[in-house]
C-alpha cells in the first residue's frame, strides 16, 4: 500500500503525467526526478529534473536534466537487451546471476538442509535426555550435583544449537529466494518477448527505479548514464550482460 501512495502519479499543472514519475530517480541524491512539461504541445522537449536541485539549488544537487523521450528510449533498450539475454541464453543468465543453480549449490542446500535437521532433533534428544536425568534425580538415582551438571550441559548445548538452526535457516531461506526471485523476474520477461513500446504497464511490471546520472561532457558529447533497477533481481551490471552474451558466442 505505502509502495503504491509512493509511486503515485501526479499530472503536472499542464494535465500532463509520465509513467516514469516516482520511478526515475536521481542517482547521486537518491531524490525522485520531477517531471516538467511545456504549455505547448512540444512533447519532446518535456523532461525531468532532480528534486532536490529544483527545490534547493544547484548547490544541493545537480540538475541531472534528461528528456523525457530520451530515458524512455534509454530504458526501452535496456529492457530488449535484457529480454534479449533471457531469451536466448536462460541458463547461462540464470547462473551469471548467482541463482545458485548450480551443482555445487544444490549440493550445499543439500548439506544445510541436513545439518538443519540434524540439530533440530538433537534439540528433542536432549529435552528428552533431561526428563529422564530429572525423573532419576527424583527416585535418587542420581544426585542433585550431578543432575545440575548434566541439565546446565544440556542447556548449554540447546541454546548454541538454537543459535545455529537460526543461522542455517536465514541462510537456506536466502539461497531460496535468490533462485525464486530470478524465475520470478524470467517469467515477468516471457511476457514480454517482442517489446517494442513501453507501457506503464510493462514499465511497472518490470522496473522498480531508473536512476539518471548527471550528464558527463569529457569526452566531448553529452554521455549519460541511467542505471535501471529491475522488480526482484535489482541493477544488472553492464559486465553481467556482457558476459552472458560472450558466454553463448564463445
Ligand atoms: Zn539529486
Amino acid at each position: 500500500m505505502q509502495e503504491i501512495r509512493k509511486n503515485k502519479r501526479r499530472p503536472t499543472r499542464t494535465g500532463k503525467s509520465n509513467m516514469f514519475s516516482g520511478i526515475a530517480r536521481c542517482a547521486d541524491c537518491g531524490a525522485k526526478l520531477y517531471y516538467c512539461t511545456s504549455n505547448n504541445y512540444e512533447a519532446r522537449q518535456d523532461h525531468f529534473v532532480c528534486s532536490s536541485s529544483r527545490k534547493k539549488g544547484k548547490d544541493a544537487c545537480e540538475a541531472h536534466f534528461i528528456r523525457a523521450v530520451v530515458l524512455e528510449e534509454g530504458v526501452l533498450q535496456h529492457m530488449r537487451l535484457v529480454i534479449a539475454c533471457v531469451a536466448c541464453y536462460e541458463d547461462v543468465f540464470r547462473e551469471a546471476l548467482g541463482a545458485r543453480r548450480s551443482a555445487e549449490a544444490k549440493k550445499e542446500l543439500t548439506a544445510k538442509r541436513k545439518a538443519l535437521q540434524k540439530a533440530e532433533s538433537r534439540i528433542a534428544e536432549l529435552d528428552r535426555l533431561f526428563k529422564r536425568i530429572y525423573e532419576d534425580m527424583v527416585n535418587e538415582k542420581l544426585s542433585e550435583t550431578r543432575f545440575q551438571m548434566l541439565s546446565d550441559d544440556y542447556e548449554h548445548e540447546q541454546v548454541e544449537l538454537r543459535i545455529k538452526i537460526d543461522q542455517l535457516t536465514r541462510e537456506i531461506n536466502e539461497q531460496e529466494d535468490q533462485a525464486e526471485n530470478v524465475d520470478r523476474f524470467i517469467r515477468q520477461v516471457k511476457k514480454y518477448l517482442y517489446l517494442d513500446k513501453l507501457t506503464p504497464t510493462i514499465l511497472n511490471d518490470m522496473v522498480n527505479a531508473v536512476y539518471v546520472h548527471a550528464p558527463d561532457k569529457s569526452s566531448g558529447h553529452r554521455v549519460q548514464e541511467i542505471e535501471i533497477s529491475y522488480n526482484y533481481i535489482g541493477i544488472l551490471p553492464a559486465s553481467l550482460l556482457q558476459h552472458v552474451q560472450n558466454a553463448k558466442t564463445a
